[in-house]
C-alpha cells in the first residue's frame, strides 16, 4: 500500500450523487493520500461497481477518506485478467452501470493497467470518462527544471543491459525531454548506460519518493548524476528525466533543402518559422535564406 496514512478529510463529505453510466477511470495518490480529487471521491462514493488493480489498496484509500463501501464488492482487474473478466466489465457497462476503475497508484494506463479496458470500451462505443489526478511522470517533469514544452514518456527501460542500451540509443536523438520510470535497484545501471548512450553532458534529474515524506529531487548533468548515485543505495520510487539532445548542426544546404519543401505549401514567414524550429537554427538566418529562395 503506497498511500501515507493521512487523517480522513472531515471537511469533504463525498457526495452520494448519481454517477452517470459508463466507465470512470480515476487517478489515485502516488504518495500523499490527500492528493485525491473531490471528483474521484464522488465517483468512488456513488459508482455502482468498483474495480481496482489492487482491491486492498482501493479499500484502504476509501477508508482513509471516509467513503463507505455500502455493501459493494471491489472487483480485481488488470490487463492480464483475461477475456472473461473483460467481457464481464463490458457487460456491466453495457447494462448501464457506472463502473469506477483505479490502478494501484497514480493514473491508470500510465505504466499501469487500464489500456485493454479503455480499448475495449472505445471499440464497443460505450461511455467512458476519466477523473484526472496524480501522475509521477508529470509531477517529476514539473519539478525537474527541464523544458516542458515537449516531452516523451518512455516508461520503464528494459531490465537487461543490452536491450536497455538499444532502447536508450533509439531515444538519443529525440527532441523532447525524456521521462523514465525506474526501480531503485537499477538506477545506478540506468544512469551509467545513459552516460554511454545519451552522453554525460545533458541536464537531467532524478526524482524520488514524490509527494512523500522523503521526497528528493537531484538535478545535474547525466555524468554528475551517475557519479552521485554510483555509491548510493537508494530506496523508494523513482523517475529519471533527461533533457533533449542538442539540435543537429544545420548546414546552409540542409536549411535550403528544408525551406524548399516548406515553401511549396507555406508563406515565406511561416516556412522560416517552421524550419528554424525544426532545425534549431536562428530564425533570422533562415528568413534571409527563405527570401533569397523565394526571389529565385
Ligand atoms: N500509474 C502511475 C503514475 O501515474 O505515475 C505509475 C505506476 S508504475 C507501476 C510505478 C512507477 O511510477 C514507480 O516505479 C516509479 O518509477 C513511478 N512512481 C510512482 N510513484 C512515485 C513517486 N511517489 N515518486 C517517484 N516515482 C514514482
Amino acid at each position: 500500500m503506497r498511500q501515507s496514512p493521512d487523517a480522513p478529510d472531515a471537511a469533504h463529505k463525498p457526495a452520494l450523487r448519481a454517477i452517470p453510466p459508463g466507465l470512470h477511470f480515476i487517478a489515485t495518490p502516488i504518495g500523499a493520500a490527500r492528493d485525491i480529487t473531490l471528483r474521484a471521491l464522488d465517483v468512488l462514493a456513488g459508482a455502482d461497481v468498483l474495480v481496482a488493480e489492487d482491491t486492498r489498496t482501493l479499500r484502504h484509500l476509501m477508508e482513509i477518506h471516509g467513503v463507505p463501501l455500502g455493501g459493494r464488492q471491489v472487483i480485481a482487474y488488470h490487463d492480464h485478467s483475461g477475456e472473461g473478466a473483460l467481457a464481464r466489465l463490458l457487460a456491466l457497462i453495457g447494462e448501464g452501470k457506472s463502473v469506477a476503475y483505479a490502478s494501484e497508484a497514480g493514473t491508470p494506463l500510465i505504466s499501469d493497467p487500464g489500456f485493454e479496458l479503455a480499448r475495449a470500451v472505445a471499440a464497443a462505443d460505450l461511455p467512458m470518462t476519466a477523473a484526472p489526478g496524480p501522475c509521477a511522470a508529470i509531477c517529476a517533469l514539473t519539478l525537474s527544471g527541464l523544458p516542458s514544452d515537449r516531452f516523451l514518456f518512455a516508461g520503464f527501460p528494459p531490465a537487461a543491459r543490452g536491450a536497455r542500451r538499444s532502447f536508450l540509443a533509439e531515444l538519443a536523438g529525440v527532441q523532447a525531454t525524456l521521462i523514465f520510470y525506474e526501480s531503485p535497484k537499477r538506477l545506478r545501471q540506468l544512469l551509467a548506460d545513459m552516460v554511454e548512450t545519451l552522453g554525460e553532458g545533458r541536464q537531467g534529474a532524478v526524482c524520488r519518493e514524490l509527494t512523500k515524506r522523503f521526497e528528493e529531487v537531484s538535478r545535474g548533468t547525466v555524468g554528475q548524476l551517475a557519479a552521485d548515485f554510483a555509491d548510493r543505495d537508494v530506496k523508494g520510487e523513482i523517475v529519471v528525466l533527461v533533457d533533449r539532445a542538442p539540435p543537429p548542426e544545420a548546414s546552409a544546404e540542409s536549411i535550403a533543402a528544408a525551406l524548399g519543401a516548406a515553401l511549396a505549401t507555406m508563406s515565406v514567414k511561416d516556412a522560416a518559422t517552421f524550419v528554424s524550429q525544426t532545425l534549431g537554427v536562428s530564425r533570422k538566418i533562415v528568413y534571409r535564406i527563405a527570401i533569397d529562395l523565394d526571389r529565385d
